[in-house]
C-alpha cells in the first residue's frame, strides 16, 4: 500500500508567520498599530515555561510587542484577577493569554471569564465560544483553527466529508466541531464513552485525534485514503532511557493507510503559535476599528 502524504505543519506555520509580520509591518506603517501581546505564566512548570519563551520569540519576530508577566505559584486569585484588569484596560495589550494549566488553588473558569472577549486571543472566554457556535465572527481557539488549516492543505474542499473528532475538550473537540461544520463537513464528535471507537473511526475522509493518549489511533481504524489530523502531544519513555514526542495516532501504522497525515512534532504543534499571532493581529485590528490584511 502506498505511503500516506505527510502534511508540514512546519513549512505551512513559517509561510503563515511570514505573512503575519507582513501584515503587522502593514498596521504599524499606515495606522501606527502595533499588535500587543500578553503572556501570563504562573508556577515554574517546565513545559509551560518553554511555551511562553517560544510564544514570546515569535511575537517579537513577526514585530509585534510581547509583554511577559512571570507570576510565583503562590499569587492568589485575585492577585491574578487584577492583573488581567490591568491588561484589560491597556491600550497597548491587544491579547492577553493566561498559560494553562494554573496551580489548583486558582479557579480556571473564572480567571478565563475575567479576560475581555475582544482581547481573548485563545478563544477560550464562553463570549467567544457561543459566537463560534452561532456563526458569528470571533476569536476563536488557536489549535483547532491551526488543525483546519492543515486538513485544507490536504483536500482543498472540505464540504461534505465525513469528519469525526476523537475528543471533546474546551479548548480542542469542541472549537474544532464548530470549524468544521462551518467547512460543512458532516461532523461526529467521539469520546471516551463511544461505542465502537475504531468502528466510528473508520467512517471519517477526515479524522482528527485529540485525545492525550499516545498511539491509541491504530492503522485500521483509519479508512483507506483518509486525511489525519494529530493533535496529540505525549511524552513517552525510549527503550535507551529516554523520551520522544508522540502523537495520539500510531503514524507508523495510519501513514500506510491515509492519503494525507499531520506527524508529531511537526504538525499541529507550529500552526497553534502562528494562530495566536494571527488571532492577535484579528484583535488588535477589531479594537482599533482597522480592516485586517487578509491573512
Ligand atoms: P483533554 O484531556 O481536555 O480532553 C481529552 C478528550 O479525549 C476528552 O474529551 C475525553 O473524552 C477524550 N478521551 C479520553 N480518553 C479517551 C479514550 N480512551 N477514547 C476516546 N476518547 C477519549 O485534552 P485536550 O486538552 O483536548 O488535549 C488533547 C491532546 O491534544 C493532548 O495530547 C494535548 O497535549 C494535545 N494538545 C495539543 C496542542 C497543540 O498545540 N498541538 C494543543 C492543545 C492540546
Amino acid at each position: 500500500m502506498s505511503k500516506a502524504n505527510i502534511i508540514d505543519g512546519k513549512a505551512l506555520a513559517l509561510s503563515l508567520r511570514a505573512s503575519i509580520a507582513e501584515a503587522v509591518a502593514e498596521l504599524t506603517d499606515k495606522h501606527q498599530l502595533v499588535p500587543g501581546l500578553a503572556v501570563v505564566i504562573i508556577g515554574d512548570d517546565p513545559a509551560s515555561q518553554v511555551y511562553v519563551r517560544s510564544k514570546r520569540k515569535s511575537t517579537e519576530k513577526a514585530g509585534m510587542a510581547s509583554f511577559a508577566h512571570t507570576l510565583p505559584g503562590s499569587t492568589s486569585q485575585q492577585e491574578l484577577l487584577d492583573l488581567i484588569a490591568g491588561l484589560n484596560a491597556d491600550p497597548a495589550v491587544h491579547g492577553i493569554l493566561v498559560q494553562l494549566p494554573l496551580p489548583e488553588h486558582i479557579d480556571e473558569s473564572t480567571v478565563i471569564c475575567a479576560i475581555e472577549p475582544a482581547k481573548d486571543v485563545d478563544g477560550f472566554h464562553p463570549m467567544n465560544a457561543g459566537l463560534l457556535a452561532t456563526g458569528q465572527p470571533a476569536l476563536a481557539p488557536c489549535t483547532p483553527v491551526g488543525s483546519v488549516m492543515l486538513a485544507r492543505q490536504a483536500a482543498r474542499n472540505l464540504s461534505g466529508l465525513e469528519a469525526v473528532i476523537i475528543g471533546r475538550s474546551n479548548i480542542v473537540g469542541k472549537p474544532l466541531a464548530q470549524l468544521l461544520l462551518r467547512e460543512n463537513c458532516t461532523v461526529t464528535l467521539a469520546h471516551s464513552r463511544t461505542r465502537d471507537l475504531a468502528g466510528v473511526a473508520r467512517r471519517a475522509d477526515l479524522l482528527v485525534a485529540a485525545v492525550g493518549r499516545p498511539e491509541m489511533v491504530k492503522g485500521d481504524w483509519v479508512k483507506p485514503g483518509a486525511v489525519v489530523i494529530d493533535v496529540g502531544i505525549n511524552r513517552i519513555a525510549t527503550d535507551d532511557g529516554g523520551t520522544r514526542l508522540v502523537g495520539d495516532v500510531d503514524f507508523g501504522e495510519a501513514v500506510q493507510v491515509a492519503g494525507a497525515i499531520t506527524p508529531v512534532p511537526g504538525g499541529v504543534g507550529p500552526m497553534t503559535i502562528a494562530c495566536l499571532l494571527r488571532n492577535t493581529v484579528q484583535a488588535a485590528c477589531a479594537i482599533a476599528g482597522v480592516e485586517m490584511p487578509k491573512l
